[in-house]
């Protein structure tokens, strides 16, 4: 069986017509998976024993004739920063290469109560920090559509997994762009909820009040049926919204005609001409199917990655003091003392993106500096989020661009933290104000390298970037 172009939509009716089980399917899937890895180091672990047990309840539920869940079969992919029961979660960090959790994340749970078959855990940058994936203690990833170069990340194993066709769905989590930028850099869609929509129950934390788990997929009604799913009010997590979740699949069949969408013009400077020219065709699509289409002004967007690069190494300096040798971390073994224990574990075990965040988030926190950095950066984030709400007063979603480039090569920017914080230009601002944001393939430049669009929409609104994202697919845009 061919598993690696599977919908969601032909498993359901592949399983409900017989013409595979549950089991066949997760057999084959995982020897796919286990023949394909290799080319992009996607995986971190297969998880084939519990993705059988998974795969038996669901055929064991056909044969009852009960409902085996909206994902029956799913072959799904988690990246390795969100937590699984008995599954080693090591956050691409060598602390926690032998880390094995307790407890499954809420989202990883719906996903196995919708009747997803976890298939095993998804490479990505060390506690989601990074924009190629490179800063994994595990190796980087190859993109599938050129394994010279870069998958994007933090989430480049979940992308990469997708686009393979080694996972049908897979699981990513977004602090300033870390689903969106490796969607666009893969060719497949990805989908940063509202702030709250998805429970954090389990997802390692990196940056809190940034934080979020979304869905990547090949096309807009998987994400959609994921994201219904695996959003909704948890107990386990205060931040997660009581707001009811919509039928996203519904809002794809609505008609965006007279749809007002805004391009805002501080996203159309510094990208690359190719990125351009493929948003422009994308736009001019839009625009037959009758959107109207609006320049509007997000004037603080200058201000975006000073603002987020001291709120998130703020956050993350706090997030990381856990790791200390005492627990869940492995212990460095040169250690004598209590001191030396805490100094050479995290010596040895943190990568130099996370040392480089930890340094600068205790100094934008430390006394003196707090009311210069911190305090003016949360200010700052206030701004932006002002921005999106002014112009959402006259627009019902904006478009724009996911990444100034494509996929860069493996090694360009990895001596450069500037040049690749700067991967995040236009998916920053969005995961500051908290918004739904997406990405869509929108074509391939001259290399037939991925570009992305991206789509932003009201807090919850998402059934509005779904309505849009789905009529933009339908009408061609994969394929201008
Ligand atoms: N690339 C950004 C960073 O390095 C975003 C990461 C993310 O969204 N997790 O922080």
């Amino acid at each position: 069986m061919e598993t690696g172009k599977l919908t969601i939509a032909q498993i359901q009716a592949g399983l409900r017509s017989k013409q595979f089980s549950a089991v066949e399917l997760a057999e084959s899937a995982l020897a796919f998976a286990e023949a394909e890895n290799p080319k992009t180091n996607a995986y971190l672990l297969l998880a084939a024993d519990r993705a059988l047990a998974s795969a038996r309840r669901v055929d064991a539920k056909l044969s009852a004739g009960e409902d085996p869940g909206p994902l029956a079969g799913v072959p799904t992919g988690i990246k390795d920063v969100i937590v699984t029961k008995g599954l080693r979660t090591t956050c691409g960090s060598k602390l926690l290469e032998k880390f094995v959790p307790p407890y499954d994340a809420t989202a990883v749970a719906r996903i196995e109560n919708a009747g997803g078959v976890l298939l095993g855990k998804l490479n990505c940058d060390e506690f989601a920090m990074g924009s190629s994936n490179e800063n994994s203690a595990f190796g980087p990833v190859r993109n599938p559509a050129a394994p010279d170069r870069v998958p994007g990340g933090s989430s480049g194993g979940s992308a990469a997994a997708v686009a393979q066709g080694t996972a049908v769905v897979a699981l990513g989590s977004d602090t300033g762009g870390s689903i969106r930028q490796p969607a666009s850099f893969c060719g497949v869609v990805g989908v940063t909820p509202t702030y709250g929509r998805v429970s954090r129950y389990g997802l390692v934390a990196f940056a809190s009040s940034l934080d979020h788990i979304g869905p990547l997929a090949r096309n807009v009604d998987d994400a959609a049926t994921l994201l219904g799913v695996i959003a909704g009010r948890d107990p386990m997590d205060s931040t997660s919204a009581f707001a009811p979740v919509q039928d996203y699949r519904a809002a794809m069949h609505l008609p965006v005609r007279g749809m007002k969408i805004g391009l805002p013009k501080e996203y159309f400077e510094g990208l690359t001409s190719d990125t351009r020219l493929q948003i422009e065709k994308g736009v001019r699509l839009l625009r037959q199917e009758g959107c109207e289409v609006l320049e509007v002004s997000l004037p603080h967007t200058p201000y975006a990655i000073a603002c987020y690069y001291i709120i998130c190494t703020a956050e993350a300096s706090s997030n990381l003091a856990r790791y200390d040798g005492v627990k869940y971390t492995i212990r460095s073994s040169r250690a004598q003392t209590l001191q030396d224990m805490y100094r050479m574990t995290r010596g040895e075990g943190f990568g130099a993106e996370c040392k480089r965040r930890i340094m600068l988030g205790t100094y934008v926190l430390s006394a003196g500096y707090y009311d210069a950095y911190y305090l003016k950066a949360q200010k700052v984030r206030a701004l932006i989020a002002r921005d999106f709400e002014r112009a959402f007063e006259t627009v019902d979603a904006l478009v724009t661009p996911v990444s100034p480039f494509p996929a860069f090569k493996l090694g360009e920017k990895l001596d450069d933290p500037i040049q690749m914080y700067l991967s995040d230009i236009y998916t920053i601002t969005g995961s500051l104000a908290g918004i739904p944001c997406m990405s869509v393939p929108c074509g391939a430049t001259s290399e037939g390298l991925p570009v992305g669009m991206q789509i932003l929409t009201r807090h919850f609104d998402e059934p509005g970037m779904f309505r849009l994202a789905a009529h933009f697919e339908r009408a061609g845009g994969f394929t201008l």
